[in-house]
């Protein structure tokens, strides 16, 4: 039999008669309660509840939430999903689901910022230590582990900087040292269809499906698909933490799947375009764009990554005072300033070198200029291409 490609998968997975009724699209089932017709359907019901696409319960999910967690268990070639209100929600009770008091975990230095800000703050109030680790670490990990690492979590490419880890060798080291470990990986960057991290060894991949898939900035989901080893114990560990997401906004994750690879490819394209125009600029002095050579870990994405998407970042060769910053960042006509990424459209926001310390190991920041982080949309290129010029020309750059 040919395996299917997976342009095909996205396209027909969680439509199953049993998710659709005939229809094209899975049913919105909204519900609290699952009417019984007897005492011992119930008492099945009960037996069944960890079965992934049996109702039980609205907070367990209904046929909505069966198909797209069906859809992105496939996805991400996992055994199992657990869907979550937000990005950060997956995140954390990712990690809660594993962690307990007295334990040590290792994250990315390169990891999103609260992400970070979770470990520091919550997980410290459990008596639970984390270390800050340099995203380029690679092997050199195992002399971090401690007799009661627990936890690590990866992100490649890092948020801001872009630092391209190598998850096999990370993954590896980690095994030899101290097979128990649970592997984590934010995998939004990629939205699970370039760079396939359970095939890789990571136990579970996580998203925040705000961005690409959902894909049209206007919802927030987070997913978390697990390997076989830790499926049973994340599945029923979220569920007591109460996570739950509505059956609407799980629709509309499904329908934002049916368009993701196309909408990726054309991220792809056009962020490549902008990325190549960026890096011959005068003012540039490096793009963290992970298909550039300029970008670290750029030997990793071209090994184990099969595209890129739309979010990259640039350096100035200036550091921007206030006046100046103002100046290149109020006044893009399709570039807006805002949070998030992975909708249609085009985002940029800026951080100093100093406004990122907090967040990266120390000596790991070797720039001064000013980094701008851009998510290049589905605009036609040359018309970002004007913006940005119009910018750099506004700093005299
Ligand atoms: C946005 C983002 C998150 C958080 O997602 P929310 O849905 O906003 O909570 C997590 N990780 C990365 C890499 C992100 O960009």
């Amino acid at each position: 039999m040919i395996m299917k490609k997976f342009e095909t998968t996205l396209i027909t997975s969680g439509r199953d008669q049993k998710y659709t009724y005939g229809a094209i699209n899975p049913i919105i089932q909204r519900t609290s309660s699952v009417v019984f017709n007897s005492i011992q359907q119930k008492q099945q019901a009960v037996n069944n509840h960890n079965t992934t696409d049996k109702l039980f319960y609205g907070r367990y999910g209904t046929i909505t939430h069966f198909s797209l967690r069906q859809s992105m268990t496939e996805l991400e070639n996992g055994v199992g999903c657990v869907l979550y209100p937000c990005g950060t929600a997956a995140i954390t009770h990712t990690i809660l689901s594993f962690v307990q008091p007295g334990d040590h975990i290792l994250i990315t230095g390169s990891a999103y910022e609260p992400t970070q800000k979770f470990c520091r703050y919550v997980l410290k109030r459990m008596n639970i230590d984390t270390t800050l680790f340099d995203p380029l670490i690679g092997n050199d990990i195992s002399n971090l582990i401690q007799h009661n690492t627990r936890l690590v979590i990866l992100e490649s490419p890092g948020s801001i900087t872009m630092e391209v880890q190598n998850v096999p060798s990370i993954v590896q080291s980690v095994r030899k040292k101290k097979s128990d470990i649970i592997i984590l990986l934010d995998n939004t960057w990629s939205a699970g269809v370039f760079f396939k991290a359970l095939d890789i060894g990571v136990d579970v991949s996580l998203q925040s499906g705000t961005k690409y898939i959902i894909g049209h900035s206007d919802g927030m989901i987070g997913t978390a698909v697990s390997n076989a080893r830790c499926w049973d114990q994340l599945q029923e560990q979220s569920y007591l933490m109460g996570q739950m997401i509505d059956a609407d906004t799980a629709y509309m994750a499904s329908r934002g799947l049916r368009t993701l690879y196309i909408r990726l490819k054309q991220h792809e394209e056009n962020g490549l375009h902008v990325a190549h125009w960026l890096a011959q600029h005068p003012a540039i002095e490096r793009v963290n764009h992970p298909a550039l050579a300029t970008c670290k870990g750029h030997k990793y994405f071209i090994r184990d990554f099969s595209g890129s998407s739309g979010l990259f970042s640039f350096i100035l060769k200036k550091r921007l005072n206030d006046l100046q910053l103002s100046n290149f960042i109020d006044h893009f006509k399709y570039f807006k300033i805002a949070y998030s990424w992975g909708g249609f459209e085009s985002l940029i926001l800026v951080n100093q070198v100093e406004e990122l310390r907090p967040i990266r190991p120390s000596g790991t920041l070797d720039f001064t200029g000013t980094l701008v982080r851009v998510h290049v949309g589905l605009e036609h290129p040359s018309d970002l291409i004007h913006d940005l010029s119009d910018a750099l020309n506004r700093i005299n750059a």
